[in-house]
């Protein structure tokens, strides 16, 4: 098949949309969706000046989507000295595995002459996934730790290095499974936090403040279309996959949307608009006060409903076993 756009040779079909493109319209429509989410999602603000610039914290794990995220960030935002970009890579303490993808965004950062810094697990929490999976007090899947654990220092990093904007790579994939899943939780907190993260912290498996506004500037693209973006621009994307990836209940949904996507293109898209609409209505509700009572976490001071916030429940437990 030829490019919609000039003839040349299609690099890929996207069903969804019925178009074929090659490889320099492919890659445009990327960046093309990724940059109108940037100015839907993430404004910069009008007193944004060469002076006194936005900081922008991009999390960058080294997989195809941060990789894709932080190449094409760093393609629009190079020259424009109103935005200053920040790499921020979490260590989680997997042996053979963050290592390795960590010299792919020391690459990465260096090629693009991007400030980088690095967390770890065990300089913050005194803890490795590796001895957390081996042990699991709270009978869980690696990552419903893990998860915790990053975001607390994602956004508590994004603060820290006075950050306006926290960026991520969830992919049109993620955003759609995660999305299905809360509806199928009946889990209605979790879907007005989608669309005000300011409202995180009475959600059971994110309990963290986020008061960096967040923005999910890939959360157009498909997993399948970020991947062969990577690939056709030759990023350095780290593709081995964690020894500890177990979410059983996420692969469930990513076969099911695939299945469904496969038999009505546009699926993934279709629940995306309309958990946008219901997120809108439960956002209102919340912030309308009809959300549960915030206190502080005893330990760390983080917003909570209980004694406790959801990541230190987690340290104490796995402090415990
Ligand atoms: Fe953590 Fe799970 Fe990701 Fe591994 S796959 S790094 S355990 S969230
Ligand atoms: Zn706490």
């Amino acid at each position: 098949m030829d490019c919609e756009k000039c003839g040349n040779p299609a690099v890929m079909h996207a069903a969804y949309s019925g178009l074929h493109l090659c490889e320099r319209h492919f890659c445009r429509s990327v960046e093309k969706r990724v940059r109108r989410r940037i100015r839907e999602d993430a404004l910069l603000s009008p007193d944004a000046t060469p002076d006194d610039p936005e900081t922008w914290v991009v999390g960058l794990s080294g997989g195809k989507d941060s990789v894709v995220l932080t190449h094409v960030l760093h393609g629009t935002f190079a020259k424009d000295p109103r935005v200053e970009l920040i790499a921020l890579t979490i260590h989680e303490g997997i042996e053979g595995y963050r290592d390795a993808s960590l010299d792919a965004c020391r690459d990465l950062a260096a090629d693009l002459d991007l400030r980088h810094e690095v967390v770890t697990y065990e300089d913050e929490f005194g803890l490795r996934m590796d001895d957390v999976a081996e042990s699991d007090p709270m009978g869980m899947a690696p990552c419903a730790y893990c998860g915790v654990f990053r975001r607390d220092l994602l956004s508590r990093y994004a603060e820290e290095f006075g950050a306006d904007k926290l960026l991520t790579g969830h992919n049109l994939d993620d955003e759609a499974q995660t999305a299905l899943m809360n509806i199928l939780e009946g889990d209605v907190s979790q879907v007005a936090k989608h669309f005000d993260a300011s409202l995180g912290g009475f959600d059971e498996r994110a309990e963290v403040d986020e008061f960096v506004p967040r923005a999910k500037p890939l959360r157009d693209v498909p997993e399948k279309e970020v991947a062969l973006y990577a690939h056709l621009r030759d990023l350095p994307a780290h593709i081995t996959e964690c020894p500890h990836a177990s979410e059983a209940y996420r692969g469930e949904i990513q076969r099911l949307l695939l299945d469904l996507e496969e038999n009505h293109p546009g699926t993934r898209h279709s629940i995306m608009a309309g958990y946008e609409e219901l997120a809108g209505i439960a956002a209102e509700r919340y912030r309308q006060g009809e959300g549960p009572e915030m206190r502080e976490c005893e330990r760390c001071g983080g917003t909570t409903t209980r004694r406790l916030c959801r990541k230190c429940q987690l340290i104490e437990a796995v402090e415990a076993a």
